[in-house]
């Protein structure tokens, strides 16, 4: 009886063991291609700072979309400046959008039609963010739905729902994202809440095999520079949202030993394989 016992016990243990190894996640395959979303000259970079941090000063930034691949499907974050900016001159005006080559372009490199592209990931409705979106109108838009809301309520600065067409008024598919999202279901690509600069911006973690944890920040900060002068920018719609937000990408960052790429950052560029390459 007591053979019996241990028999069935050896035997549920040793099922207990082969079924942790089958049920073992396969991790597929993630890459990240960084792209190249436009310039933006800030002859008066003031806006950057309510507390005067960037007075009198100019600066450029950069402007990053980010292409993740999660085994065969393909995540698109955020699309940059409109097309019709392609060559547009750097001018007197205060903010001073440019690009130089739109994504279809440069996804054609790479083998990618804009309708291979399944998911639209948008950190928020600014129109550097959102500038190319109709480009690629068969993808689900995965936006804040505090930014969504936003979009619906009036005339917002910095922001055309015409760019979000596909979705605004064609009936495209439309993910409203309330708090964190793991987009995938197994931790490599988790869009965080990082509201302040728009009610529903967002950032994305993206853990890739070799290089490790990666967050793309959005806009909570535009420049490296403003962790360490807690520079919150005038037009943010929140601000003590936008100092926790970025809080916590800090601590997260540190926390998972990910590295940080501020999306407007020129410096910040080098960090990722560049474009064709991918980050792996
Ligand atoms: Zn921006």
């Amino acid at each position: 009886m007591r053979f019996t016992v241990w028999r069935h016990a050896l035997a549920s243990f040793s099922l207990l063991l082969s079924a942790n190894v089958h049920a073992a996640p396969v991790t597929p395959e993630v890459e990240l291609w960084r792209l190249d979303c436009g310039e933006i000259q800030m002859k008066d970079a003031s806006p950057l700072s309510d507390t005067g941090s960037y007075a009198g000063k100019s600066r450029r930034l950069s402007n990053g979309c980010y292409l993740i691949r999660h085994g065969k499907e393909l995540l698109l974050w955020d699309s940059g400046l409109p097309a019709t900016l392609r060559g547009a001159p750097i001018d007197a005006k205060p903010i001073s959008p440019t690009l130089a080559v739109d994504l279809p372009t440069q996804l054609a490199r790479i083998g990618i039609r804009p309708d291979d592209i399944g998911r639209l990931a948008i950190s928020h409705y600014h129109f550097d963010h959102v500038g190319q979106a109709a480009t690629f109108a068969k993808a689900t838009l995965l936006i804040g739905a505090k930014d969504w809301a936003a979009l619906h309520s009036g005339t917002i600065p910095f922001a055309d729902p015409s760019l979000l067409a596909p979705w605004f008024t064609g009936g495209g598919k439309v993910d409203l994202i309330e708090g964190d999202r793991d987009v995938f279901g197994d931790g490599s690509v988790v869009i965080l809440a990082t509201p302040g600069h728009t009610p529903g911006e967002s950032s994305l973690l993206v853990r890739l095999p070799h290089t490790g944890a990666v967050i793309l920040t959005g806009d909570v900060v535009h420049l490296e520079a403003q962790w360490a002068l807690s520079a919150v920018p005038t037009w943010n719609t929140e601000r003590a949202d936008s100092l926790a937000s970025m809080n916590r990408l800090q601590n997260l960052s540190r926390n998972v030993g990910a590295t940080i790429i501020v999306q407007h950052d020129p410096a910040d560029i080098g960090k990722l394989a560049r474009f064709p390459k991918a980050s792996r």
